[in-house]
């Protein structure tokens, strides 16, 4: 059995590839804070280059981060790059590497996700943004960060999907492809579920409010409009391996 636990780094430096896939993660990781998806060191964030994983380390603000803390293990959690402690959630972050077709995953404690995970089993389809999310998004059963049994409820609750809600706890997406477009990808799933979560909030805080939803058809619908949305060149190839990346269909 493998461990999701580091050995010693390697002496070698780091290609330039995951130099740059490491900044872009920074960069990716500060967002969250700035745009308050996360307070102090809470969340964490992963991408996928070639056969080795970078991630962030536990405990550590994203802004005292640089290019010399760059972390790499391998998909069994060893050690390549680094001398930081990975973060607490990494079985969480393999595990959806390993079950999925994500490159890059974004875990946060966004409010509203974080709220709404209190109170429901899955995001009521209050807008068709929710098809972004590939349908329905699951809330994950609840159990301790960090453990195997969390890792394994988050692969379970992403399946079709690319994100949920962990039950009092918070938010995962995934994005694919290439890193940077990856991380992308995953950070603007994770924006859209927190607001999704917020307009529901919001919308079912009025008194006597009995807020109006999409049906399944009509949020069926969206998902399959929103495969593809916002590329620019429809002809450009797609990512066969993401449920979110169809061929756009003709009106
Ligand atoms: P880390 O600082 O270990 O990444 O923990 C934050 C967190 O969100 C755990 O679920
Ligand atoms: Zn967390």
């Amino acid at each position: 059995m493998t461990a999701d636990r580091p050995s010693a780094p390697s002496a070698a430096p780091p290609a330039p590839e995951l130099v740059d896939a490491w900044l872009h993660l920074l960069a990716t990781a500060r967002r969250t804070v700035t745009d308050g998806l996360v307070v102090g060191t809470s969340g964490n964030l992963s991408v996928r280059v070639g056969d080795l994983v970078l991630i962030t380390p536990t405990g550590v603000p994203y802004d005292r981060l640089g290019a010399a803390d760059l972390l790499a293990v391998r998909p069994d959690g060893t050690r390549v790059h680094g001398t930081l402690a990975p973060t607490s959630e990494l079985p969480l972050h393999l595990a959806v590497h390993r079950a999925t077709p994500a490159t890059a995953v974004v875990h946060t404690h966004a409010l509203h996700a974080t709220a709404l995970s209190l109170l429901h089993d899955e995001v009521p389809a209050a807008h068709y943004v929710g098809g972004l999310l590939g349908g329905p998004v699951r809330v994950a059963p609840y159990a301790l960060y960090g453990s195997r049994e969390l890792a394994e409820r988050t692969v379970d609750a992403l399946r079709d999907r690319t994100g949920c809600l962990l039950r009092n706890h918070g938010a995962v997406t995934y994005g694919t492809g290439a890193p940077a477009a990856a991380l992308d990808q995953a950070f603007d799933r994770t924006a859209q579920l927190e607001w999704l979560c917020r307009l529901w909030l919001t919308a079912a805080a009025v008194p006597g409010a009995r807020p109006t939803l999409l049906t399944d058809a009509q949020l069926a619908e969206a998902t399959e409009r929103l495969a593809g949305y916002g590329r620019q060149d429809p002809r450009s190839p797609r990512d066969p391996q993401d449920p979110q990346d169809s061929p756009v269909t003709g009106d």
